[in-house]
């Protein structure tokens, strides 16, 4: 068996993070810790920390370090993470929560940090061009010969764009990413620990690029 990785994905939105995280998921057997899902999960089922968090984000605005800290140290001390490490996914965000996590993981460090490089222009691009079905959730690609509304191949349901996928919105959260990430960025390459990946390649090279960054890592000196 494959040894276990503990792992950082960064990288924009639209940068193919999910598609990678799976990937990675698979190769390495080891959970895919999305903190977006996590949240997701938790105002679903209205435990404590969801209903704290969905008034945190009905009110516009990020939850906070600490909410996001519990939730993680919560879910590193479960027996899957501990054993074979995990891939994290929007967590740490930022430096704060970046010094907590090495509190957390100072018995078994994180491996390395990978940040999934595509250029903002890229992203946006595709992002704008990205629609959704309302009913089951596919994921589709508007082209330039059809940007309006289709039906779903899968459910038949509308296929629309998010509500949040609005160029203006797309534009904040960027510019929310960069503001937050970069000084993340330079906290972890001051400490030897993060490795830029080119992003701008298909799945299959970039997912190669990932992994031949983590042997690299884990490769004793
Ligand atoms: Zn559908």
């Amino acid at each position: 068996m494959i040894p276990g990785a503990r792992l950082i994905l960064l990288g924009r939105q639209g940068a193919g993070k999910g598609t990678q995280c799976v990937r990675l998921s698979r190769h390495f057997v080891v959970p895919h810790i999305s903190t977006g899902d996590m949240l997701r999960a938790a105002v679903r089922e209205g435990t404590e920390l969801g209903v704290l968090a969905k008034l945190v984000m009905d009110d516009g605005g990020l939850v906070g370090d600490e909410i996001m800290v519990g939730l993680i140290r919560e879910r590193l001390s479960q027996p899957d993470t501990i054993g074979r490490g995990y891939i994290l996914d929007g967590f740490p965000r930022t430096v704060p929560q970046a010094v907590a996590l090495d509190d957390i993981t100072a018995d078994r460090p994180i491996d390395v940090v990978l940040d999934l490089d595509v250029p903002r222009q890229l992203v946006l691009e595709r992002l704008s061009a990205r629609r959704v079905c309302r009913d089951c959730g596919t994921n589709y690609v508007a082209t330039d010969a059809d940007k309006s509304l289709s039906i779903c191949e899968v459910c038949g349901g509308d296929v629309l764009q998010r509500d949040d996928d609005t160029p203006e919105a797309i534009i904040h959260r960027l510019d929310l990413y960069e503001e937050q990430t970069a000084p993340l960025i330079e906290f972890y390459e001051r400490q030897g620990r993060l490795a830029v990946i080119d992003g701008v390649a298909t799945p299959d090279e970039v997912f190669r690029r990932l992994t031949a960054a983590v042997d690299a890592a884990r490769r004793p000196a």
